[in-house]
């Protein structure tokens, strides 16, 4: 919902809504962890209210322990936090869970898969941040797919079941690629709501 027109938050909710893709993806930021604010709170009301589809918030904020609850009980049904904004991510995972949403956890470009370690076994998905977050509209960092084919292959050998989800600079002309490097669930912004027919972009990515 980054790249929607906030002055017309429901109708481009709705239209996600209509569409072929299957979660609405909430970019929240804070403007320490990241240098730029998005929204918050009185937000999620109005696009959970105008979809109902899976709500999957993806925080880009310090100490998130102190909000998960709370975005959940807005309506999120997925959390995901930044492994580098926190020194409590069991808590944040135990507090998601609590709550009763999905629990993910995402890796800046620059975070190794490595720092995962002794966390996939406990969360429900990985996000890998395929560009710097903070902005939408940036272009896919190609590292992206060894850590997306990192994490298909641990959780293959180890028999784990979390989603592994690509957010940065995914196009119909990538996702293609990305899916086959072991992706499940991607999140496309600009690509989206720049395209002319927003619906039919979306299928297009699907089908890649
Ligand atoms: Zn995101």
């Amino acid at each position: 919902m980054l790249s929607a027109d906030f002055g017309n938050l429901e109708r481009d909710t709705k239209m996600i809504d209509r569409s072929a893709a299957q979660w609405v993806h909430i970019d929240v930021m804070d403007g320490v962890f990241v240098p730029n604010i998005s929204f918050g709170f009185p937000v999620m009301k109005p696009i959970r209210k105008a979809t109902s589809k899976v709500l999957d918030v993806h925080l880009m904020i310090v100490e998130p322990e102190n909000y998960v609850e709370k975005f959940v009980k807005a309506g999120a049904d997925w959390v995901t936090f930044h492994i580098e904004a926190t020194q409590k991510s069991l808590e944040c995972i135990s507090l998601i869970k609590g709550a009763g949403a999905k629990a993910g956890i995402s890796i800046k470009p620059k975070t190794e898969v490595s720092a995962l370690d002794g966390l996939l076994d406990k969360v429900d998905m990985v996000l890998v941040m395929s560009v710097e977050p903070g902005f939408g509209g940036q272009s896919f960092i190609p590292s992206a797919l060894n850590k997306i084919r990192e994490l298909d292959r641990i959780r293959k050998e180890r028999g784990l079941e979390f989603l592994i989800q690509v957010d940065g600079g995914i196009s119909a002309a990538n996702a293609g690629e990305v899916f086959e490097a072991g992706a499940d669930v991607l999140v496309a912004g600009s690509a989206v709501f720049g395209a002319q027919d927003p619906e039919q972009e979306i299928i297009k990515m699907l089908e890649a």
